[in-house]
């Protein structure tokens, strides 16, 4: 329910339904400044949210629900601009990204000590413990500089917490024609859209060594299914081929030249032999990073073996005071709603950090 007091849904972001290619929405600061409340404020304030994802989002509504100051800064790529429509987040299904993303501006700014700005985060540096008054327990005061971004102005923030939900940045496998399927006939989240494929003559693409446990997952909706190696020595053992061709999946080995394709969209794989190998979509298994420019001055900050951010499990990293949720966090991409759920779980953490001790 919502009070007076916590001021509810009633601000709106403008600009919403005009988004612009690859962003949200024009609009580069929603809603205005946040209110100020228990000293805090101007650019002083309780949580930096660095990224404005279903993660950052989560953890922006769910703080300000809790009366919290909170800002969001969010340089406005969302990784799955490349899609028009996503799946599986409930009442929610086959909704476009932008729009789930632009509901979510709208719920977060709703409240009066919430303010989103677009910028691009360039350091983050943990400062004097903060004073006893803002009950952090003795956490660093972290210092958040960032980049306009469309016309916002550059910033230089405080607060005592900061959650990173800056998401991950993705490479897909060198093939000149990717980007003209990415998004439509070719995917690389399994269970956000398997099921638009289902029945189809399937390509599974990729060099690493999880493809023969992808391609099982694939296997689920289509029975013509051929995986890609394009040569390379680590994508499917010679046991896991036998495997799969046991459950009718084939393994091509052969270097691959490029995506064929016509007006209805993709029609086949070329080998670099010539060989066109017919398929009308599929999935392709790139490799995924933590950007992490931003974060060179956080010293301490542990990582696992493929990059992302450790945390506990509600939220907390390494770094006294700074938090992390959403597929920047291990097992790295997962899906809409999984990324909300941690940033939901890891608000409460931070709700409880800043009361302190009892
Ligand atoms: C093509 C594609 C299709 C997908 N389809 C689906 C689907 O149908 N269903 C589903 O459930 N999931 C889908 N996903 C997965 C889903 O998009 C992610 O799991 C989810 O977006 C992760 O949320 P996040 O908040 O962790 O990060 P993100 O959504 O990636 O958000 C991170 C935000 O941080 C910002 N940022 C990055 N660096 C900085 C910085 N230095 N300063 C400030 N801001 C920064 C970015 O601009 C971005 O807005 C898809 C992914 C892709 C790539």
């Amino acid at each position: 329910m919502t009070g007076a007091a916590a001021g509810g849904p009633g601000a709106t972001v403008s600009g919403i339904g005009a988004a612009a290619p690859g962003g949200v929405s024009a609009s580069s600061t929603a809603g205005g400044p946040a209110e100020a409340v228990r000293g805090y404020d101007g650019d002083a304030y309780e949580v930096i949210v660095i990224g404005g994802g279903p993660a950052g989002l989560s953890v922006g509504l769910n703080l300000v629900r809790a009366r919290r100051r909170v800002l969001i800064l969010d340089s406005n790529r969302p990784r799955h601009s490349a899609t028009l429509i996503s799946h599986g987040f409930i009442t929610r299904d086959g909704v476009s990204p932008l729009e789930l993303r632009a509901l979510g501006r709208e719920e977060f700014a709703g409240y009066p000590t919430a303010e989103f700005h677009q910028g691009l985060v360039t350091t983050i540096t943990p400062g004097a413990a903060a004073d006893s008054a803002t009950a952090t327990g003795g956490a660093p005061l972290f210092t958040v500089t960032s980049r306009g971004v469309r016309g916002s102005a550059d910033r230089t923030v405080t607060a005592p917490v900061v959650v990173l939900t800056h998401g991950l940045a993705e490479t897909l496998p060198a093939l000149p024609s990717i980007r003209a399927y990415y998004g439509t006939a070719l995917h690389s989240c399994l269970a956000c859209d398997l099921f638009e494929k289902s029945d189809q003559p399937l390509a599974l693409i990729g060099e690493s060594a999880d493809l023969a446990e992808r391609a099982l997952l694939v296997s689920q909706v289509t029975d013509d299914l051929i995986v890609f190696t394009n040569d390379a020595p680590d994508a499917v053992t010679a046991a896991e081929e036998a495997a799969l061709a046991a459950r009718g999946i084939a393994v091509e080995r052969r270097p691959i030249d490029d995506l064929e394709g016509d007006r209805s969209g993709l029609t086949g794989v070329r080998l670099a032999d010539g060989t066109v190998v017919p398929r009308t979509g599929g999935f392709v298994r790139p490799t995924w990073t933590v950007p992490d420019a931003h974060l060179a001055e956080l010293t301490g900050l542990e990582r696992d073996a493929d990059g992302h951010l450790v945390v506990d499990a509600l939220g907390a990293t390494s770094v006294p005071g700074l938090y992390a949720a959403g597929d920047l966090t291990p097992p790295g991409p997962q899906q809409l709603i999984v990324a909300a759920g941690a940033g939901a779980r890891t608000a409460a953490a931070v709700a409880r950090r800043l009361l302190g001790p009892l």
